[in-house]
This record gives structure tokens, sequence and C-alpha cells, in this order.
């Protein structure tokens, strides 16, 4: 953006800050109305929660929202992760909803979000979401490429993971997409088309889970066997952060990077892109390459102009990348510490010093 008050200033955003929803608690369902067992996946290990009756995870969760509804605690936002929501056996299905319904009207919950399959979606059951007040369907669609969904045992095509995608859009009710970069099968270009096609789709939002190699799993034997090998932690990087850029420019928020780091996670992974912190390293390097854009432009019309870059307080920690490794990448941008400012605005600023 010009303005012409400060001639040597361009102002621009990046990831603009969008407003808060309420916390959400997952009730994860391991397996629960999986018509199958993909590849990659140990939702157990994954979740640390053991397969089980889902009348009993419930139970679970009634004393954490009875506590919370004692202590006066803000409403959560439920969700129903870990198996086949939309395929659970009827009766599952009524009293997960009724569980819902019921919280909802005591004021624990604002509502609840669901993950599942695209070929186990149809306007039945949606109507029944809604009905119970969904706030989200997320479609674990992994992927749109045929070879890595026939590899991965996934059990549906590529058209049917469009079509579920569209009939969630069609009901009314938001639409989340989840990806697996790196699943088997996967080319690089193939894992860029499946952003494209994701995007085309124009989601709510987006979670991407580099795939990892789980003990359990049957992919655990194919990586054993050295025919299967994981994306390496700073290609997953790589591709994650132009993902983002990407998502961010269609206005699709990326609400989750990586399998959340449970208790016992790190021993169950056995290879894969797996770190801590791995969300915050992607954010940073996105932010690199979107700031590496707007200074070549700056340079390129004041080109013996120093400059300043005065930047929102918020990604302060971020900024300079995982344990600052991004110092250097800024220093060739001619961008050292000195020359950033942190400020409360939401824009960045590049201005001539
Ligand atoms: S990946 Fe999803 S559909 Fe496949 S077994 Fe795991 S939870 Fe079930």
């Amino acid at each position: 953006m010009r303005n012409d008050i400060f001639p040597k200033t361009r102002f621009f955003s990046f990831a603009p800050l969008r407003g808060k929803g309420p916390a959400v608690y997952p009730i994860f369902l391991p397996f629960s109305g999986c018509p199958r067992r993909c590849l990659f996946c140990a939702q157990d290990l994954q979740t640390g929660y053991a397969a089980a009756p889902v009348r009993r995870h419930l139970g679970e969760a009634e004393g954490i929202l009875e506590e919370r509804l004692r202590r006066d605690l803000p409403a959560l936002e439920l969700a129903f992760f870990g198996g086949t929501f939309t395929a659970l056996p009827p009766e599952d299905l009524r009293d997960c909803l009724d569980f819902a319904a019921y919280w909802r009207r005591q004021g624990a919950i604002s509502g609840f979000r669901c993950s599942t399959r695209p070929d186990c979606l149809d306007h039945a059951v949606l109507a029944d979401l809604k009905n119970a007040g969904c706030a989200m369907v997320e479609v674990g669609v992994q992927s749109f490429s045929e070879r890595a969904l026939r590899l991965c045992r996934r059990g549906y095509t590529s058209a049917q993971a469009e079509t579920g995608c569209l009939l969630i859009k069609e009901s009314g009710l938001p639409l989340g997409i989840q990806l697996m970069p790196g699943m088997p099968g996967l080319t690089p270009d193939a894992a860029q088309r499946d952003i494209a096609s994701a995007i085309s789709l124009e989601p709510a939002c987006v979670r991407l889970y580099p795939c990892l190699v789980f003990a359990g799993s049957a992919l655990a034997g194919l990586w054993q066997s050295g025919l299967y090998v994981p994306w390496d932690l700073y290609d997953c990087v790589a591709f994650l952060a132009k993902a983002c850029l990407r998502f961010e420019h269609a206005g699709i928020a990326v609400a989750r990077m990586g399998v959340a780091e449970g208790p016992g996670l790190r021993e169950h992974v056995l290879a894969g892109p797996r770190h801590p912190s791995l969300g915050n390293m992607v954010r940073a390097l996105a932010l690199y390459h979107c700031l590496r854009e707007k200074i070549r432009e700056f340079k390129g019309r004041f080109p013996e102009t120093p400059m300043r870059l005065f930047a929102p307080r918020r990604f302060q920690g971020e900024f300079w990348g995982y344990r600052k490794n991004l110092v250097p990448a800024y220093a060739s941008l001619g961008l050292s510490r000195e020359r950033v400012s942190w400020w409360e605005r939401e824009r960045f600023a590049i201005t001539a010093l």
C-alpha cells in the first residue's frame, strides 16, 4: 500500500489477526466408526486414548464439563476427533449428539465440531449434525492423489473426497479439511496440487498433519523394510511455510500444523518430521518469505536508502526463527536486529531511515 504522507514507507499485513473462538475441548474416540484401518493410523497412540466404548469417553468428559460449570468457566467448543464420527453406530452417534445438546443447554459448551472421512457423509447425517448445533465438520481428506489414497488404503477416490467436501458445503455447515503432506505415494508435485485442490473447495480452515511413522501402524513395517521414507524436517517446514502462505492469501485459516504433542507422543513416533515447535518454525519461515518479497520491492524502488522495519509485537516471539535460525537470512536482506522495531499496530511497515 502506498501513501502520500510517508512516501518512503510501505505498509502491509501478514496473517491478519482473527477473532479467537472458544477453546476447543477434544473428546477422542479412537477408531470409532472407522470402516477400515488406514496404513499410517495409530489414533490411540497419537491421541493418548485407548479405543473404548463411546459412552466411556463421554463419561470422562462429563466430569470435566461439570467441574467447569461449577467453577463458572467460559463455554468450550467440544470436538469429537480420532475416529469417523458420521459413521458411528446409530446409538453411539445419538449419544454424542444428545451429550452435546445437553451440555450446550447447560452453558458448558458453545457447540461442537467433529472429524470424519469424506466417504461417510450424506444429507441425512449432515442435517442431524446441523440440528444438534455442530459448528464445523472436518474431513480427513489427507490427499486428493489417487495413488496416495490407494497406497494408504483409504478406500475412497479423489472424486469421492471432493464430493464429501461439497456435501458439507451444501449443508451450510463450515468445512474443515485435513491434509497429510508426505504420506506414502504422494510426490512433492502432488502435495502441491493437494494445496490447490483444498483451496478450490474454499474451506473455513485446514489442518496440515505431516505424515509420521507411528509404532504399531502398518506404515511402521514399510518404513522398517525401507519401502517408505518420510519427509525430513527441513523439507517439511519449507513445504508447510509455502502452503501456509497460499492458504493465507486465499483467506483460509491454518488451524494446526503437526500432531499435537501429547504425553508419550514422542516415544511412539518412529520416524518423520515431528518437532514440538513445528508450527512456530513454519510460521516464522512463512513470514520470512513474505517479508523478503516486500523488502525486495522496497529496495527496487529506493535502492540507495537504508531501511527500518516496524513489526506487530505479536510476531516478536517467532520472528527470528527457531533458535534464531533466520537471523543470517534476514541479515542478507539488510535487516539486522537493530533495524527492527516492535509496535502495537497490526500492520508491518518498511520505511526509509
Ligand atoms: S485415519 Fe481416520 S479413518 Fe483411517 S483408521 Fe485412522 S481414524 Fe479411522
